[in-house]
C-alpha cells in the first residue's frame, strides 16, 4: 500500500469546490451574489451591469478577481474576505458522509488546491471533518493569484512539496484544470457526472467512494 505502479509513493491533490464537497446548492450561490455586490459596491454600478463586467473579466482572466486586481487596483485579500463565507458555513457545505473514510482508504500523502482563498478552504474542510487528513492547502494565495487552469500555481505547488509529477494524483470537477495537470505529467481523476470521458482522463468518477476500487489504474 501506498505505492504506485512505479514503486514511488502516491501524492493526492485534490481539488476543493464541487470535489471534496458540492458548492452548488449554497455555497456558490452565496459566492456569487457577494461578488456581484463587492463589483457593484466598489464601482458604483447596478447589479446587472456588476454582473456583465464580472463575466467579461470571467471569461478574459478564469476569474473576476484577477480583472479587479489590474484594472481596478482592488486588494485581493480584503475581495476575498469580503466575497467567500465563513460564518454559518456550517450550515452551507453539502458533504458526504462517507469522505473521511474515503480519504482515509487512499494511500499517500494529500494536498488540497483550490483557486479559493486559505480561510474559506480551511472553514469548509472543517465542517467535512477532513481537515487533519491534508499536509497542505495550497489557496489562491500560494498561486499569487494566478488561478488554475494557469500552470504556474501548479508548478508552485510542485516546487514548495518537491514532487515529481509523475508521483502525483490530480482529483477534480474541471477539466481545463485537469488538462493543465495532465500536460505537467500528473495522473488526473475527473469528478463528473458526465457518462463521457476524454481518453487522455485516467479515471473518472461520479462519487470520490468510487476512487479505492480504482487505485490500480493511478
Ligand atoms: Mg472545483
Amino acid at each position: 500500500m501506498g505505492f504506485s505502479a512505479g514503486g514511488r509513493s502516491r501524492v493526492w491533490i485534490f481539488d476543493l469546490d464541487n470535489t471534496l464537497h458540492d458548492a452548488r446548492p449554497h455555497i456558490f450561490p452565496h459566492i456569487n451574489r457577494s461578488m456581484t455586490e463587492y463589483v457593484a459596491r466598489l464601482l458604483d454600478l447596478g447589479a446587472e451591469e456588476a454582473d456583465e463586467l464580472r463575466d467579461a473579466y470571467w471569461k478574459r482572466y478564469g476569474a473576476t478577481l484577477i480583472g479587479l486586481i489590474r484594472h481596478h487596483s482592488v486588494d485581493p485579500g480584503h475581495f476575498l474576505r469580503e466575497t467567500h463565507p465563513v460564518l454559518d458555513i456550517e450550515r452551507m457545505v453539502v458533504g458526504r458522509r462517507e469522505l473521511r473514510s474515503v480519504l482515509r482508504r487512499l494511500p499517500g500523502r494529500k494536498i488540497v488546491f483550490s483557486n479559493a482563498p486559505g480561510h474559506y478552504a480551511r472553514a469548509v474542510l472543517q465542517v467535512l471533518g477532513v481537515g487533519d487528513l491534508f499536509d497542505d492547502v495550497f489557496s489562491i494565495e500560494r498561486t499569487r493569484f494566478r488561478p488554475k487552469p494557469q500552470a504556474h500555481g501548479f508548478v508552485r505547488l510542485l516546487h514548495a512539496h518537491r514532487l515529481a509529477p509523475s508521483r502525483c494524483i490530480m482529483v477534480e470537477d474541471s477539466l481545463e484544470n485537469l488538462r493543465t495537470a495532465r500536460r505537467l505529467g500528473m495522473k488526473t481523476v475527473w469528478v463528473t457526472e458526465s457518462n463521457y470521458a476524454p481518453a487522455w482522463v485516467d479515471a473518472s468518477v461520479r462519487q470520490l467512494f468510487r476512487l479505492p476500487r480504482l487505485l490500480h489504474r493511478l
